[in-house]
């Protein structure tokens, strides 16, 4: 009897790395680190089970350490891995495990178990979608610990010797540095975001990545053949001979055009009309400057600082964080680094000094809210920031600001902090640019009175747009409202440029909005003079840019703010520039 046809089927996901892999599944197992049983123990038994939690998290950190030496040279991220370690000593995970087994007199597996969950929900209920990801690092640092405890191995990602595509629940980075890109083309994981450490690293390695499939491992089986379109986020599970082909040939489209973009990535981002705009990198670690430079980055146009206060029981000091943003400064020179101040819900990010919880944490004491709470803290970033700018050119952002006694409060920190260097004789730079986010909708509204304060504009549409439409960012249920064409959000970015321009100020844009390709026409009729974005997608951007011209552009803004819909702005920009889109960009 022959076997019974097996069926093409579509999965959807989030696309975490660009690109397109066809192969065999081969499915990573957890190795039942999930199932964990509950016993109680007495006296001795207690100290022997805190030396077995111990020596388990003693060989995790081993683990780790021959992981970070063993990464290739190019594997950059391999510094996640540092944060990993810096976990495996975290109060809130070693500490508390500890004190659940001695008090309780539980074993190590439930007491660890009980500690993650806890943690879980405080990263889950974080407002910034980074951050909650970071429960994942939690998740890997302790199945890690699991798995030395209930004595199975983790399977050995760098042993698979056939050319496969990795489908798991999740990957952790410590996995992921293993790869081995003779044999790996690509991975799909059940769980994680848009920037799950995993994603941020397969782009690092520029392997087709597909994350949040939620169910990928019970939909695909060992040896299933695969395609993965990392471009669209979706996986496509026993292909019929009609998608091979036309895959097969998306794949060979899309390696073309690739090559065709980074090879151009170092010209200038300039219209056939001879306006030049600044296409700079968003990056939130040090180490991406490499990606930055590798795809022609004019410089940073938002350097997310909140990463090195996470994971930590301390915030760090002045001099570890100026150590830090010295370094991408001299990497970048004498390009721009534009260093955003901690945009963080402090008492959140630092989860040791938590004292009390928020009901809506994305209208609490956020980012310049918390600062301005904490002047020590802030003070502290400020002095560091101003030392680095000693040995480069750097830029300074204000995250959040909605009213302008906070940006008068803001500038007198930023000269104590000056005149406190001044006084210790170290060397620093005041004669800094100074900007603010627009990311709220009062911030737009006052606008013109922001801008005498300030050297620049730079609209955060992610926020702007969660704040002004009043759609949280990360809940998935209200992601379809969630437009940056919508009539209302184009205003305000027009609102906001025509003011800079009227103060003579900059305008740039770093929310995502500024990294898709049809958006383009309208944020270069309306005059933004610098677009920053994820390193990956700079080269794209630049050819889109440098394919339009100012005068049509402006003519389209003029038509699309009479537009009532996100769609009819949407179908009024496909009308005008889907065909020079189309031509020069992977669709
Ligand atoms: C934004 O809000 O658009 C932005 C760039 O900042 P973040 O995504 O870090 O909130
Ligand atoms: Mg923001």
């Amino acid at each position: 009897m022959s076997e019974p046809a097996v069926e093409e089927k579509t999965l959807k996901g989030i696309s975490a790395s660009p690109g397109i892999c066809i192969g065999k599944a081969y499915l990573v197992d957890k190795g039942g680190v999930d199932v964990v049983k509950k016993y109680y123990l007495k006296g001795k038994k207690i100290k022997s089970e805190i030396n077995r939690f111990k020596a388990a998290v003693k060989k995790a950190k081993d683990e780790i350490h021959t992981i970070i030496e063993n990464s290739p040279e190019e594997l950059q991220q391999a510094h996640i891995l540092e944060t990993h370690l810096a976990l495996l000593n975290d109060k809130l995970l070693y500490g508390k495990t500890i004190e659940i087994i001695e008090k309780e007199g539980v074993n190590a597996e439930w007491a660890l178990k009980r500690v993650v969950s806890n943690l879980n929900s405080i990263f889950q209920n974080m407002i910034d979608s980074y951050l909650k990801e970071r429960a994942l690092d939690v998740a890997h640092v302790s199945d890690s610990i699991m798995r030395n405890l209930v004595g199975v191995e983790p399977e050995d990602i760098a042993a698979i010797d056939k050319r496969v595509i990795l489908v798991s629940d999740d990957l952790s980075p410590a996995q992921t540095c293993q790869i081995n890109l003779e044999r790996i083309m690509g991975f799909i994981t059940n769980r994680g975001g848009k920037t799950s450490h995993t994603g941020i690293m397969a782009q690092a390695l520029e392997i087709p990545a597909v994350v949040g499939l939620v169910n990928a491992t019970t939909a695909i089986k060992n040896e299933d053949l695969i395609i993965v379109d990392g471009n669209t986020g979706k996986v496509i599970v026993n292909p019929s001979e009609p998608s091979l082909v036309e895959y097969e040939e998306r794949k060979s489209q899309y390696e073309d055009y690739k090559v065709g973009i980074t090879r151009e990535s170092h010209l200038k981002a300039e219209t056939t009309d001879g306006v030049k705009l600044e296409v700079m990198a968003n990056i939130e670690l040090p180490e991406e400057v490499v990606a930055v430079k590798n795809y022609g980055g004019d410089g940073i146009g938002l350097y997310r600082t909140e990463f090195q206060y996470m994971n930590r029981a301390e915030f760090p000091s002045e001099q570890e964080l100026f150590d830090k943003y010295r370094d991408v400064v001299e990497v970048m020179a004498p390009k721009s680094v534009t260093i955003r101040t901690l945009d963080i819900n402090g008492d959140k990010a630092v989860a040791n000094h938590t004292s009390y919880d928020e009901i809506n944490p994305a209208l609490g004491l956020r980012a310049i809210r918390y600062c301005l709470k904490k002047p020590d803290v802030f003070k502290t970033q400020l002095r560091a920031i101003l030392r680095a700018a000693a040995f480069g050119r750097v830029r300074i952002l204000f995250p959040m600001i909605s009213a302008y006694f906070e940006i008068c409060k803001v500038k007198k920190l930023l000269d104590q902090a000056a005149d406190s260097l001044e006084k210790e004789g170290l060397p620093y730079n005041r004669e800094i640019d100074i900007g603010i986010m627009i990311e709220v909708p009062s911030a737009v509204v006052v606008a013109d009175s922001l801008a005498e304060k300030v050297d620049f504009f730079s609209i955060g549409t992610n926020d702007l747009i969660q704040y002004a439409l009043a759609i949280d960012r990360g809940n998935r249920h209200v992601a379809d409202l969630y437009q940056p064409l919508d009539p209302a959000i184009i205003r305000m970015v027009k609102q906001v440029a025509d003011v800079s321009k009227d103060k003579g100020i900059g305008v740039f844009m770093c929310g995502e909005m500024a990294a898709t390709p049809h958006h383009i026409p309208l944020l270069l009729g309306m005059g933004m003079d610098e677009l920053s974005m994820n390193p990956q997608s700079i080269p794209q951007i630049k050819r889109v840019i440098r394919s339009l011209n100012v005068k049509d552009s402006q003519s389209f803004v003029r038509e699309a703010l009479k537009k009532k819909t996100a769609r009819g702005v949407f179908e009024l920009s496909r009308d005008a520039f889907g065909g020079t889109l189309s031509e020069v960009t992977f669709s």
